[in-house]
């Protein structure tokens, strides 16, 4: 077992951890990174598999995420956008397959006018709210005792206007059931993406990729950090007290001034903390906890779809894979599908075997983009579910009623240990983004306090 003294010990590797500690570099502090896993990145991650990249992870940069942007552009990564031309299809409540272009779905005209009507009102509710603070809100409380689904049935009778308003922040966003988070988490949601509006509108929300994969990101900025990242060191101790923490991972103990835990706050409980953590943390923590969602990639010889002028985005709250898009690699002749598989729907096909979760996924896949989509080249499920230091995807949040119970204390430092993660984030909430901003947040506290 090695021993070294450092300024900061940051516990995780993700894009959280590694920005944390680059900004700690930069403000002349010396740092040690901690990482349980035997590589960068977290819940970015790009493979070879099957002779096919993809990106396991987390892949796309929306055009509000700056913080994103700047350091994408700061590592001298490119980007390309993801593959839009054509129509969109969408599966109605009878399974009819419809063509569609712009944001609305090919639904009657009393459901459009319904649909309309209340994103003009979540809009609106939207804008009231500061993403960083929506505890904040004079109606907090009032919008966290009530749950996603029943506030939007409580708007109206027309359950496919509401299936199709509830499956943004749901299924596609927070992947957990409708009914297990409140309206002001939904709103936190789009407030996080700027508004409703933006968070359903895809081309927007899942705008480009970054050549080579969004995995670069941490991966980079990891390597500036040299030897002071440590692989296959899950922090299994913290002892701290006012004047420091003692950091203790299987094969090495950092001593420090101050502790960054940058990993998903439902992880947070595999440390044992010397002493405990206080009443609050230990309460608050519970009542966080990670979505589901199956990510399915299905590669084919040739995009297929775009010979049929269809643009491979295909929505339906109806379908197992709740949406679905192109994901062909930049540069690539092969044509790649992405697909999602979020929480119910995702517990009951991990009941199945694996070949029939394959079939029935490609069996929805093919709902949207005919009977050649059941045969990829290629195919792969991205299951964070059981991946021993995420245990979800793609992020945490607050069950009912928690939010505004607990949201304001999510960030405050505990003594010396500080909290990064972009399940703690505002603006880029449940995104790498998000993981950026509170890698600098965390980082810049400890700067400031070191100064002080
Ligand atoms: P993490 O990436 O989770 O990093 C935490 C690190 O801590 C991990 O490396 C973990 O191994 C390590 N760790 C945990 N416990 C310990 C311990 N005890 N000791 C040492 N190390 C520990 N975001 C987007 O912006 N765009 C997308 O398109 C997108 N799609 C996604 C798709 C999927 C399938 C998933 C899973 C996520 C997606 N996301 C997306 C979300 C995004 O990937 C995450 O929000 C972001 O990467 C989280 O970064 P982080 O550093 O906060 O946490």
């Amino acid at each position: 077992m090695s021993e070294i003294t450092r300024d900061v010990v940051i516990i995780g590797a993700g894009a959280a951890g590694t920005t944390a500690a680059n900004e700690l570099r930069k403000a002349g502090l010396s740092v040690a990174v901690l990482e349980a896993r035997d590589r960068v990145g977290g819940r970015l991650w790009t493979d070879v598999i099957d002779g096919a990249m993809l990106e396991i992870g987390g892949q796309w940069v929306s055009p509000d995420q700056d913080a994103l942007i700047d350091t994408v552009a700061e590592l001298g990564l490119e980007t390309y956008s993801r593959y839009r031309e054509g129509d969109s299809v969408y599966v109605g409540p009878d399974g009819t397959a419809s063509r569609f272009t712009g944001e609305m779905f090919p639904v009657s005209a009393e459901t459009e006018r319904v649909i309309a009507e209340i994103t003009e009102r979540l809009d609106a509710m939207v804008a009231e709210i500061d993403p960083d603070r929506p505890w904040a809100h004079e109606n907090a409380a009032e919008w966290d005792s009530i749950s996603w689904d029943a506030w939007l049935r409580s708007q109206t009778d027309d359950d496919e206007a509401v299936r199709n308003l509830a499956f943004a922040t749901g299924s596609a966003m927070l992947t957990k059931p409708t009914h297990s988070f409140s309206l002001l988490q939904s709103l936190l949601m789009a407030a996080s993406a700027g508004s409703y509006s933006h968070l359903v509108d895809a081309d927007f929300i899942l705008d480009k990729r970054v050549v080579g994969g969004l995995q670069q990101v941490p991966l980079l900025l990891a390597e500036r950090l040299g030897d002071d990242v440590f692989l296959n060191q899950p922090v299994r101790t913290l002892e701290w007290s006012t004047t420091g923490v003692t950091a203790t991972a299987e094969g090495i103990t950092v001593r420090a001034r101050h502790a960054i835990l940058a990993l998903a706050p439902v992880l947070y409980n595999r440390i044992s903390f010397v002493p405990a953590l206080p009443r609050l943390q230990h309460q608050m923590h519970q009542h966080i906890s990670m979505g589901f969602v199956i990510k399915v990639h299905a590669v084919y010889d040739r995009p297929f779809w775009r010979e049929q002028g269809l643009s491979g985005t295909a929505f339906s709250p109806y379908e197992l894979s709740h949406e679905a898009y192109d994901n062909t690699n930049h540069g690539d002749e092969r044509g790649t599908l992405v697909g999602f598989v979020s929480d119910r729907t995702a517990d009951d096909l991990f009941r199945l075997s694996a070949e029939e979760r394959k079939e029935r996924i490609l069996e929805s896949l093919s709902h949207y983009y005919g009977p050649e989509a059941k045969n990829p080249v290629v195919y792969y499920e991205s299951d964070w579910g059981s991946e021993e230091w995420t245990r979800g995807a793609y992020a945490a949040s607050f069950d009912l009623g928690g939010l505004h119970r607990y949201g304001a204390d999510l960030r405050t430092p505990v003594g010396p240990i500080h909290f990064a993660c972009s399940d703690l984030a505002g603006a880029g909430y449940q995104h790498v983004d998000g993981a950026i901003r509170m890698g600098r947040f965390a980082a810049q506290n400890i700067i400031e306090e070191t100064r002080a």
